[in-house]
């Protein structure tokens, strides 16, 4: 796999650690997703961060589940992650690990805790936990167990544990400070009584570390060394420190980083789980969405993913990337790997009257001007063809160089046309078929009378073709911070309607009769499409079109992107 050339702030911090030998000379990061959702490119960006570096430093890298939020997590979501981690090109190396599988060595810790007179079982609930917390104005009050002696504290979170209190009636609290100008630091919560199945521990556990203690702790038995998280968690590094100290416990690096946020997309797993909910989308991998399961239906590759992520690099200030920067990521490998066909997505029927019936032709057609090495193929020519319907108007507007009445065009591969008739639908006045004469002498495409053309269409055999249908797609949200509503409204007020097109009566060239599911294809001046494995089967083929050839988003209308 290719490795990263450039160096970024994190990587120097790491650098100076060797230097120091902070670490012992060992560098071992993890990616700790939360299993309440499916990853999208976010989580790449820090899947390529914390797996690129252990692989640059030969290192280790674990992929951990933070498994402490049983009422929202499932075996769905682990084995998504699991499978989407693989895909992107990263291995854990047998090191895939659970939080859940720490609960008793984090109970023993909070035990700890209490024995040093540094934790308390606390018998507020959590509205008056929450009303002594104070504001960043105003400090907050101590609770009145604060005080409670150890053997107290020790006896009540054992009889928490057996499941002697309701839900929510006691926590257990660190020791810390009421009066703390960090909120996060007054006395937080760790423990809290919760009768939830869990997905792993079934219902061994009715009290569940809270997410702050079990990830530093988790981080802390995993001896990371680094662990990268983004900017969100700088108030919580206090926190994981005080924990860590308070337990004498390893003490991993804590580096923080700018989440990744993209333009006219959601990267929030409660907001993307709500879409599938709502069924505004099909599914976790609806090719809109911004998934790795989505991405990758829609034709993405996993290097082009990690291209994008090399790319935008890391920083310490939050920013909005465009859409395009990631589109251009997919569209350049493309370029180079795709090999190329002839689709028509609207089609047209066109009778070249002066061809003989009956007769075809195979005409050599270039797989990749990229690649030489890729080859050629056949491609049939007959007297019906199918093009695009846009690519003739009967009365064209200036500058408009296809075909209409009087007008010549090379079609690819084949002969100059020229269109002599329009046969209309008598009663819908809509043009139905397209009558041409082609000039023989231009076989290949070339006149040898030095006639130009000033177009070039793309074009099916209609008796050769095979049938599909091709799925376009359009950015999911029209504005480009879909957080930019009016009063009242949520991001859902800016779902694009017409993100989804569906085209069903597709016509390709022959040769993609084989194709096979998970392919990718240049359709001629249409884009990058691939063949999707879920949709398609049955004899029936569905392509995604994964990206255009241009950035057209640069194209429409300037509201779409800002
Ligand atoms: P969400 O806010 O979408 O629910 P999360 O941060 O809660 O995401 P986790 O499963 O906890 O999701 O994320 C696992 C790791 O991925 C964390 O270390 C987190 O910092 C990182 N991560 C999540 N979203 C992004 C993002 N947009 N850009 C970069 N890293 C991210
Ligand atoms: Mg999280």
């Amino acid at each position: 796999m290719e490795k990263t050339a450039t160096t970024n702030f994190i990587r120097e911090i790491i650098d100076e650690h060797l230097r120091t030998n902070r670490f012992h000379g060992k560098v071992h990061t993890r990616f700790p997703p939360e299993p309440n959702g499916y990853l999208h490119i976010g989580h790449a960006k820090a899947i390529c961060l914390s797996f690129g570096i252990a692989r640059d430093y030969k290192g280790l890298c674990n992929l951990r589940m933070d498994d402490t939020n049983p009422e929202k997590e499932e075996m769905e979501y682990v084995n998504a992650i699991i499978e989407d981690v693989r895909w992107l090109g990263f291995d854990w190396g047998g090191r895939l690990y659970y939080a859940s599988d720490y609960f008793d060595k984090l109970y023993g810790y909070a035990v700890d805790l209490i024995r040093k007179g540094k934790a308390y079982v606390c018998d507020l609930d959590a509205d008056q936990v929450r009303d002594y917390r104070g504001t960043l104005t105003q400090p907050g009050k101590d609770s009145p167990n604060r005080g409670r002696p150890v053997e107290e504290s020790i006896d009540l979170f054992e009889r928490m544990r057996k499941g002697e209190f309701e839900d929510g009636s006691r926590t257990l609290r660190a020791k810390i400070d009421m009066a703390h100008p960090n909120i996060i630091m007054r006395d937080p919560v760790l423990y809290r009584i919760k009768r939830e199945h869990h997905h792993r521990t079934g219902d061994k556990w009715c009290i569940y570390p809270m997410y702050d203690f079990a990830h530093c702790l988790s981080d802390s038995i995993e001896h990371i060394t680094h662990s990268i998280c983004t900017l969100e968690f700088e108030n919580n590094r206090p926190l994981y420190d005080w924990i860590l100290d308070a337990l004498g416990a390893h003490h991993p690096q804590q580096i923080e980083f700018a989440r990744l946020n993209l333009g006219n997309t959601v990267l929030s797993k409660r907001k993307l789980l709500q879409l599938v909910r709502e069924e505004r989308v099909s599914g976790w991998d609806d090719p809109r969405m911004p998934t790795l399961s989505g991405l990758r239906r829609r034709g993405y590759t996993a290097s082009s993913i990690r291209g994008f992520c090399d790319e935008i690099g890391v920083a310490k200030m939050n920013s909005i990337v465009d859409v395009n920067v990631l589109e251009n990521s997919v569209r350049g490998e493309l370029n180079r790997t795709a090999p190329r066909a002839m689709a028509v997505l609207r089609p047209l029927k066109v009778v070249i009257t002066n061809y003989p019936e009956g007769k075809t032709e195979e005409l050599d057609a270039v797989n990749n001007p990229e690649d030489a090495a890729m080859g050629t193929r056949k491609v049939p020519f007959s007297r019906e063809l199918y093009i695009e319907k846009d690519d003739f108007r009967e009365e064209p507007p200036p500058k408009f160089f296809r075909l209409a009445p009087g007008k010549e065009v090379r079609l690819r591969y084949a002969y100059f046309v020229k269109c002599v008739e329009a046969v209309k639908d008598p009663k819908t006045g809509e043009v139905t078929e397209v009558r041409c004469i082609y000039d023989p002498a231009t076989r290949g495409g070339d006149a040898p009378d030095g006639r130009k053309v000033k177009a070039t269409l793309h074009w099916v055999s209609a008796p050769h073709a095979i049938d599909a249908e091709v799925r376009l797609y359009d950015l999911l949200f029209t504005k480009r911070d879909p957080e930019d509503v009016p009063e009242g409204a949520d991001f859902r007020a800016n779902l694009n309607p017409g993100s989804l097109e569906v085209l069903p009566s597709c016509k390709l060239e022959p040769s993609l009769k084989n194709a096979v599911p998970g392919s990718r294809y240049q359709f001629e001046r249409l884009g990058y499409f691939y063949l999707d494995p879920a949709a398609s089967g049955a004899g029936k083929k569905v392509f995604n079109r994964t990206v255009s050839l241009k950035d057209t988003w640069a194209k429409v209308d300037a509201s779409k992107k800002r």
